[in-house]
């Protein structure tokens, strides 16, 4: 179960594996796309275990969604709203469960789908996204415990994340320097694999 304690951890963990690797995000953004990837959205959300003090597991995930938000950009808003749904399934619970986490994930991806009409192959984080969200869903068919089915959805976002280099964007930035992001991962699904890897 993921508690208050255990949520801001999380948060803590990823948003400092998020800014040791932040000039590699840049340097992927800037190969296939603009470049300011990771150094606008770290100073946005460095705040967020913090600011999540005191919260339960839910209102933990929504603080960090609100911080993407307000990076702005176009992954901002994209992580803002995949985070939101994550919070929402975690309502007010003091502990969030696997079924929580697997549905929550699966209604963040129905959001970024709908927000950013990405689909699994266009090279974007919807290529982590997917596979994490059904590496949970999957687990909490098969009983699995928590740990085990987030380990799997951060192998799935992991592997997502690696075989978008093998794509050509067809959404946002990246979409228009052509060739040229082929061999590149995309930065927001590598984001995406430092989130669920930075599970507690
Ligand atoms: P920009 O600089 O173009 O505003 P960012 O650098 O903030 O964009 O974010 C780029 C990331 O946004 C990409 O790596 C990709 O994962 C994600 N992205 C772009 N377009 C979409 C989309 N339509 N749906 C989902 N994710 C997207
Ligand atoms: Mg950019």
């Amino acid at each position: 179960m993921i508690g208050g304690d255990e949520a801001r951890a999380w948060i803590a963990s990823f948003v400092e594996a998020f800014r040791a690797q932040r000039g590699e995000l840049d340097e992927l953004d800037r190969r296939s796309g603009d470049g300011d990837f990771g150094s606008n959205l770290l100073p946005a959300i460095e705040g967020s275990a913090d600011a999540a003090a005191g919260l339960g597991p839910g209102r933990c995930f929504t603080t960090l969604g609100r911080a993407f938000m307000a990076a702005g950009g176009t992954s901002g808003p994209i992580f803002g709203v995949w985070l939101r749904e994550l919070g929402r399934a975690g309502g007010d619970a003091e502990q969030l469960d696997l079924a929580a986490i697997a549905s929550g994930c699966s209604a963040g991806l129905e959001a970024v789908r709908a927000l950013g009409g990405a689909s699994v192959g266009d090279k974007t984080m919807i290529d982590a996204l997917d596979p994490a969200a059904s590496a949970l869903a999957q687990a909490a068919e098969h009983g699995e415990d928590l740990g085990t089915a987030l380990d799997a959805a951060a192998a799935a976002a992991r592997a997502g994340a690696q075989s978008t280099a093998g794509l050509l964007a067809r959404r946002g930035r990246a979409s228009y320097v052509g060739e040229a992001s082929r061999g590149v991962e995309d930065p927001g699904a590598v984001a995406v694999a430092l989130f669920f890897e930075a599970h507690p």
